[in-house]
């Protein structure tokens, strides 16, 4: 028991570590003074020189921009997944196929416990073909490195394949084009719980307007999943005082993976 609980306080703050760019040490001695150069965060962690530190692993960076389809599935063999994609990258269901650069399937492993699902490509992934790249896709990798995850682990995709034009919220048609490619990654995928990054993502996918607030509050499962509703990286970014309440919620993840 005391051993559980020395490894969650050692999580967490980890990913204060990761998060925040701070030096973490944990030894047991804890400094709970309130320290305005964390970002106005409700714990101040000690800094110190921690000898572990050289071994923090940088965050997993695509090495360049890539389309195919080989290139997005971290595990190989998955031909159904394969098919899919050559199924749909070419698809133009909505306007959004006509104003796009890229068409972004997804990417990490089509074997993995846990899928990661934000509302549509930014700029940036539309340029890459990538989901999840730029400063809100290091800020997830670091949030994955927190939680002992690493991008390869999970797979990630978007509720649209396209970027809709200046980054504007998905309109309703281009939802009912798009949600059943996402239907069916996720039943090839089979993960044991899905994370919606974001307020749009889950509005969208659980049909509601409930606010991000209300559903991070609540269980919900979507296509018979378990379902966590967090904040958007790119959210964590401009307020950083919400990563200590993402940490929570993504904490909940162990409990569906490990059956705890
Ligand atoms: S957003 Fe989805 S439905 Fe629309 S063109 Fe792209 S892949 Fe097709």
């Amino acid at each position: 028991m005391q051993n559980d609980v020395l490894e969650d306080v050692s999580a967490f703050f980890d990913w204060y570590k990761t998060v925040y760019g701070n030096t973490v040490r944990f030894d047991g001695r804890v400094d709970l003074s309130l320290s305005a150069d964390i970002e106005k965060t409700p714990i101040a962690i000690k800094q110190q020189a921690a000898p572990q530190q050289a071994s923090v692993k940088k965050p997993y960076i695509p090495k360049k921009a890539t389309k195919g389809i080989d290139e997005l599935l971290i595990h190989q063999g998955n031909a159904e997944m394969k098919a899919f994609y050559h199924e749909i990258n070419k698809c133009a269901k909505c306007g959004l196929g006509h104003t796009r650069a890229n068409f972004v399937f997804g990417m990490g492993n089509p074997q993995a416990d846990i899928m990661f699902i934000g509302e549509a490509p930014g700029r940036d992934e539309d340029l890459q073909g990538l989901p999840f790249v730029g400063k809100a896709g290091q800020l997830l990798d670091k949030m994955l490195f927190a939680l002992r995850f690493k991008r390869e682990d999970v797979f990630i995709a978007n509720v649209l394949k396209c970027r809709p034009p200046n980054n504007r919220d998905p309109l309703p048609d281009e939802v009912m084009h798009c949600e059943p490619y996402l239907k069916k990654q996720i039943k090839l995928i089979q993960p044991k719980v899905i994370i919606a990054l974001g307020r749009i993502s889950a509005q969208v996918l659980l049909k509601t307007q409930d606010s991000l607030g209300s559903m991070r509050q609540k269980d919900h499962s979507y296509e018979n999943i378990p379902f966590i509703v967090t904040y958007h990286p790119a959210a964590l970014l401009r307020n950083p005082r919400w990563k200590a309440s993402a940490w929570i919620d993504l904490k909940k993840i162990g409990g569906f993976i490990n059956g705890q």
